[in-house]
């Protein structure tokens, strides 16, 4: 769908299908599109990321930041080169082009991750330095 005469749409997240992560990245995580460009999305994407207790989500890197909110659970986050302990009620920033990864704790780790439906940095061969 390009948009062009979406009427918008209110979801319960349940009822969003839940599809695993390949197993290249992630063990243990799920996703669900809540919106997305088939629902008419033109700026930015919501998906709903859970790892299970255990679980990680390997480290990676692209141009596109991430805006995250943790729901529930907890776990820890790899930013450029600084682990950050997080659990529910965090806000989350990812900078593109700025490798990261992420581990949930024994009670798994359920986050909001908002990205923009365009590439907001350019594509780089090497990831961003952060220590
Ligand atoms: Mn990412």
């Amino acid at each position: 769908m390009s948009g062009e005469g979406s009427c918008g749409k209110v979801v319960r997240y349940s009822d969003v299908e839940a599809q695993p992560l390949p197993e290249d990245m992630a063990t243990g995580a799920f996703v669900r599109w809540l919106i997305a460009e088939r629902d008419g999305a033109r700026n930015f994407y919501m998906r709903l990321f859970e790892v299970k207790p255990g679980g990680h989500i390997k480290a990676h890197y692209h141009p596109w930041e991430h805006e995250i909110f943790v729901l529930e659970g907890g776990g820890e986050v790899r930013i450029g080169g600084r682990w950050h302990r997080v659990e529910a009620g965090h806000a989350i920033f990812i900078p593109p082009n700025v490798e990261h990864e992420y581990k949930a704790s024994e009670s798994g780790l359920k986050f909001i991750c908002v990205i923009p439906a365009r590439p907001t940095a350019e594509e780089a061969g090497q990831p961003v330095r952060c220590d």
